[in-house]
């Protein structure tokens, strides 16, 4: 595993979170998380920040090396989402990147004000999501990770009565030999993450919450 296999799992830098956009290393492993997907690989020795403590400890230690353990080969399930399926991004219009709305600067929204009210309407020109098709030069589209092709936002995939967003399994869904363990809440509102693993790696994915 390298430093450009991680990059795919990071927020893009212009979230101004260099936790979740820069990997990071403990003593054993590196990670890479975006806050939806933490992938955790042997350690990349280029790697030298740490992570944040909560990561690191956490996450990676007790958790990962705790839940592992205990979880029989068969449990572990294949993921049925394949890339073949996807479709044109409309996010980044196919082009794989996007760039701030220039209408409402990345809000989504647009203020205009009367000499009583201010009012808040959702930007026609993004459609309320703050970002517009763009270049090479600007940031990786989120939804497709620079893909072009990606899942409808709202499709959903239900892995033994656990629901994730397609788009975020389809991130993991090729790795190499990857299978995961869908952890269930321990009731309606709690919405603890799954563990994935792969040949060279593992991880936790974040369930959508219905
Ligand atoms: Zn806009
Ligand atoms: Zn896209």
């Amino acid at each position: 595993m390298n430093v450009g296999f991680l990059r795919r799992f990071l927020a893009p830098s212009s979230i101004g979170r260099k936790d979740l956009s820069e990997p990071f290393s403990d003593e054993k492993h590196t990670y890479a998380t975006d806050g939806h997907i933490l992938v955790r690989v042997p350690r990349i020795p280029e790697i030298t920040a740490d992570g944040p403590e909560s990561l690191t400890s956490e996450l990676g230690k007790d958790r990962l090396a705790f839940f592992h353990d205990k979880i029989a080969e068969a449990d572990w399930l294949e993921i049925p989402v394949h890339p073949s399926s996807r479709i044109y991004c409309e996010d980044c219009d196919g082009s794989g990147f996007v760039k701030d709305c220039p209408e409402c600067a990345g809000e989504g929204g647009v203020e205009w004000e009367t000499a009583f009210h201010v009012y808040t309407n959702e930007c026609k020109t993004c459609e309320g999501e703050g970002t517009v098709p763009g270049q090479a030069s600007d940031q990786v589209c989120p939804a497709c990770f620079g893909e072009g092709r990606s899942y409808p936002f709202d499709k959903k995939t239900t892995i033994a009565g656990v629901c994730f967003a397609t788009r975020l399994l389809a991130r993991i869904s090729d790795l190499p030999g990857v299978k995961i363990f869908p952890v269930k809440g321990a009731d309606e509102y709690t919405f603890p993450p799954s563990l994935f693993k792969f040949s060279g790696g593992d991880g936790f994915i974040m369930p959508r919450k219905g």
